[in-house]
């Protein structure tokens, strides 16, 4: 007897990076960051109280979404907090999207849990394909026939990103349609569209504790919209789950999001060190679009990039390929600190040179 149900058979599932135990490895395949978060979230874990461990928590975040709302310089009820992005993301879709409406428009190369949302949820999937540079072709999205959109600035895998100003004029030419922005690698550029919420009712931005607070352990994301939108995901979220960010995860991003001028000066490291790296594999002639998150999506002709991420994880390096069309040319690379870059790049010379003899 088979008891799952057709949904269950059928769907293919979202398929996160690896994350093996066998051995040690120098971990740059899931975009995690290679600082620790805050002294501040570490004495937040330290100091909790079991008794807060015993009581539900807040069923909405209360005093994390007011940490958020002051952080950013809007109010609590603009905020809307999940357990994780994706959980936001994944709420997003019922919330704002009918099965049998216009559908929700995206990239062909973006965030694919996108995509797998979208069919976990019955709707409609109107994808725009990426120009040859990688760069999002907002025209034809604007021309695309749907009810909102996913744009995930920067964008995964590639890094590319898409300025405030540019991003404003598209958002200022659909207005009856949703702009739902994934910042999750946002604050290494640095332009982010939540200011624009307070001006535009057809924008909903998300984040996540995951990247720049170095806190994937935790899992909280949050979004930033209108009241009207930060409503109707919360209504979503009581059909499914009445406490998603548990007691713990709200006290120590609580003290992460307080603590601007730590990450302030982690964010930089990273920055840095990114340009270095990319400079780095540009002159072992890889094609490395110029990225705006803690990534490089890094091809190189005359090495396939499956030989790449194998050859690399051999020398305990763990980078990200999909075997998918257009990007299976490339490796998605997580900045590391510099000691573990240049332990990539000492094994990515290996490689290149075992395929040139
Ligand atoms: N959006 C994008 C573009 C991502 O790459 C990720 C990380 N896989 C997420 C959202 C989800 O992050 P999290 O659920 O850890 O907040």
């Amino acid at each position: 007897m088979d008891f799952l149900s057709k949904k269950a058979r059928a769907i293919a599932p979202y398929t996160a990076g690896e994350q093996p135990r066998d051995r040690k490895y120098i971990k740059l395949n899931t975009n995690e960051n290679p600082y620790p978060p805050s002294r501040a979230a570490a004495e937040a874990l330290r100091v909790f109280h079991e008794d807060d461990l015993r009581r539900y928590p807040s069923p909405d975040a209360d005093g994390l979404r007011e940490a958020i709302a002051r952080a950013h310089g809007v109010k609590p009820e603009n905020v809307f907090c999940g357990n994780g992005s994706d959980e936001v993301l994944a709420l997003s879709f019922p919330a704002f999207f009918d099965g049998d409406g216009a559908g929700a428009c995206f990239a062909d190369i973006t965030y694919s849990f996108y995509e797998v949302f979208a069919r976990f949820f019955g709707i409609p999937q109107v994808i725009v394909p990426l120009r040859a540079d990688f760069t999002l072709d907002l025209s034809a999205m604007r021309a695309a026939r749907c009810r909102g959109y996913y744009i995930a600035n920067p964008n995964a895998p590639t890094g590319v990103g898409i300025g405030r100003a540019q991003m404003e004029q598209f958002i200022a030419s659909v207005p009856d349609r949703l702009v739902i922005l994934d910042e999750a690698y946002m604050d290494f550029f640095g332009e982010s569209c939540v200011p624009l919420t307070a001006r535009y009712e057809n924008v909903l931005v998300v984040r996540t504790f995951s990247k720049s607070y170095a806190l994937a352990g935790i899992r909280c994301g949050y979004a930033v919209g209108n009241a009207a939108l930060i409503a109707g995901l919360r209504c979503m979220k009581d059909c499914f789950n009445s406490y998603p960010v548990d007691a713990v995860a709200q006290a120590v991003c609580c003290a992460a999001v307080a603590d601007k001028p730590y990450y302030d000066g982690v964010i930089a490291r990273v920055v840095a060190e990114r340009e270095r790296l990319r400079a780095a594999l540009c002159s072992r002639g890889f094609t490395v679009p110029e990225s705006r998150a803690n990534f490089l999506f890094a091809g190189r002709a005359k090495v396939s990039a499956r030989a790449i991420y194998e050859g690399l994880k051999e020398a305990g390096v763990l980078v990200r390929h999909w075997n998918r069309p257009v990007i299976c040319d490339f490796v998605r690379i997580t900045v590391g600190t510099r000691e573990q870059d240049e332990a990539l790049l000492a094994a990515l010379d290996r490689i290149l040179a075992d395929h040139s003899a």
